[in-house]
């Protein structure tokens, strides 16, 4: 049997809070009063796996394919900037799956709890995967710390990569 060529990635994001913006996580529109402050469409979960991704295929990372001057990007969908590391990564390891993501967001409010479902559920759809390989946690701040205080908003993800 081949040994599986296994690679761990590791990304996180961080994200200033502002009033009246709209607040995305996984490509999940979330009810809030707060959103992310950022060029493209803030996507503080998308942005972190993005660079879990590259840090597992050892390309790099999301700020040198992405600049955050680029006008190509300002409010663009962070799921499109995901779908072009998979088709980077794809040309660099054809045999190139993930086998599986688990991620934190640190948030103060809302509660994700209800929330969750369609976060994994949509990450598994955007990286062809089963849901059950996604797991998406919530934690908030305790008031303590820029993330309870409603100041930022932060995410960590890890994934597993074969790359073939
Ligand atoms: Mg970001």
């Amino acid at each position: 049997m081949e040994t599986p060529n296994l690679r761990i990635g590791l990304g996180s994001d961080l994200h200033r809070l502002k009033e009246n913006v709209p607040l995305n996580l996984g490509g999940i529109r979330i009810e809030s009063a707060w959103g992310c402050e950022a060029h493209s469409d803030g996507d503080a979960l998308l942005h972190a796996l993005i660079d879990a991704l590259l840090g597992a295929s050892h390309l790099g990372d999301i700020g040198e394919h992405f600049p955050p001057n680029d006008p190509k990007w300002k409010n663009a969908p962070s799921k499109d900037m995901l779908a072009d590391v998979l088709l980077l990564i794809e040309e660099k390891h054809p045999h190139f799956y993930v086998v599986n993501v688990d991620a934190v967001i640190q948030l103060e409010a809302p509660k994700l709890l209800g929330y969750r479902h369609a976060i994994q559920a949509n990450i598994a759809h955007l990286l062809g995967m089963d849901v059950e390989r996604i797991s998406v946690k919530a934690k908030t701040g305790e008031g303590l710390t820029p993330i309870g205080t409603h100041e930022a908003l932060a995410t960590q993800v890890v994934v597993l990569c074969d790359l073939g």
